[in-house]
């Protein structure tokens, strides 16, 4: 009845390689790029702080989310570090996050010696869930950082309220939400007092590597600038160091390149939205695959939820397997069960500031202590690739091996 699956020995569904980051198929990067690199290579300055790209570049970020200011910087996780950095916590203090995400979405809390605190998640979009993180919050608080996972809206503005009322720095991680829209409508990243951009080889648009933050608030953002330079404070004549920084700077080459993906965006998601749009439609009446609310979905992946029907190794090893790349969990296991956060050392021999002696802590990160997010990665989330350069032939040939796996795999034949 059902055709034999491709993981079977069964004829796969897709031979070609769907357009990928990693190819020129899937990316935008062209002639606008070219011309911004010949421009920065013609002028003899590279460097950002010195240059005309990486300021234009943050005038054409801020501006796009209708902020203030814009922070260019090497990398999403340094964004994240420069958001954290300006939230100040003291060392000890506690940084609420989400155990699925990149763990760039917790280095910069351990790097400024605060202690990640996991709340869980939504068991269908993944984001954190506001009534976790309000249940996390102790006096050591000091800030939420809120991830839009896959470019899924996470509820921001009901976590803004919860940092109001708490008096807490609300950072909103949108690595993977280049122009999502919140479950509210807003724009991702302009909620919180901060919200961080990658710019990095998978995301959305790309500078190979790079980081954005952008916020209302102007000392914030000169908090953030100096942080990303050595704690360089260039507005006097003489050199000064107001604080201490590192150097996250970006340089004029990704700022030029970011500059022409940056005005390409729009078009990105639009596209994606519309491929997003049309594997829903081919899919809804498909039982137990749960897919995404679209409205405003970013899509950087198209997340499936599986209700009681096969495991999701299962499904992404057979999905694979007819040619639709597709991944189990997303991560290996939550970012609190990494080697680097549940057993070893943070500085030399020290787990600092996990533990400290003296100030009476032994952070102990668990299994079980986020059951939605542990169910997510283990058993119920499959994530495919998604990209701009998808047609309508690869959305129909990714939508006919989810419902060949659906048949397929069907009566516990996982
Ligand atoms: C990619 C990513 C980061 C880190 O960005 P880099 O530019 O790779 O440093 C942080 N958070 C999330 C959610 C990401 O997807």
């Amino acid at each position: 009845m059902s055709a034999r699956l491709a993981l079977h020995g069964g004829e796969p569904v897709r031979t070609r390689a769907l357009p990928h980051v990693l190819d020129p198929s899937g990316r935008t990067l062209g002639a606008e790029e070219l011309r911004g690199l010949e421009r920065v290579l013609s002028s003899g300055v590279l460097n950002g702080v010195l240059g005309a790209e990486t300021p234009l570049l943050e005038r054409e970020m801020a501006d796009l989310h209708g902020v203030e200011e814009a922070v260019a910087c090497s990398s999403g996780t340094a964004a994240l570090h420069l958001a954290v950095a300006a939230a100040a916590p003291d060392p000890g203090d506690e940084v609420i996050t989400t155990p699925i995400s990149d763990f760039g979405s917790v280095a910069p809390i351990l790097a400024q010696n605060a202690v990640p605190v996991f709340a869980d998640v939504d068991p269908l979009t993944g984001n954190l869930d506001p009534r976790s993180v309000a249940a996390a919050v102790t006096e050591r608080t000091r800030a939420v950082l809120v991830v839009h996972l896959f470019g899924g809206g996470a509820p921001a503005r009901e976590l803004r309220e919860l940092a109001d009322a708490r008096g807490l720095t609300l950072i909103e991680d949108c690595a993977q939400a280049w122009l999502c829209r919140t479950p509210d409508g807003d724009l991702a990243g302009t909620i919180g007092h901060v919200g961080c951009f990658s710019l990095q080889q998978y995301k959305h648009i790309t500078a190979g590597d790079g980081g954005l933050a952008i916020t209302r608030d102007r000392a914030l953002a000169a908090t953030m600038r100096a942080f990303a330079d050595k704690g360089r404070d260039r507005e006097g004549q003489r050199r000064l160091h107001g604080a201490y920084g590192l150097n996250y700077r970006m340089t004029e080459l990704q700022a030029a390149v970011a500059r022409a993906q940056l005005a390409k965006l729009p078009d990105v998601v639009a596209a994606r939205r519309r491929s997003a749009d049309l594997l829903l439609s081919r899919l809804s009446d498909l039982p137990g695959v749960r897919t995404p609310a679209p409205d405003g979905h970013a899509w950087w992946l198209m997340p499936l939820v599986l209700a009681d029907i096969g495991d999701n190794r299962a499904w992404a090893q057979a999905l694979s397997a007819e040619g639709v790349p597709a991944a189990a969990g997303y991560l290996e296991r939550p970012l609190y069960l990494e080697p680097a956060l549940a057993e070893r050392p943070v500085y030399g021999r020290s787990r600092y500031p996990l533990d400290s002696e003296a100030e009476g802590r032994a952070v102990a990160y668990a299994p079980g202590s986020c059951p939605a997010a542990e169910e997510l990665i283990e058993r119920t989330l499959v994530t495919l690739q998604w990209n701009e350069g998808y047609t309508e032939e690869d959305v129909d040939d990714i939508a006919t091996a989810i419902r060949k796996i659906h048949d397929g795999l069907r009566g516990g034949g996982a």
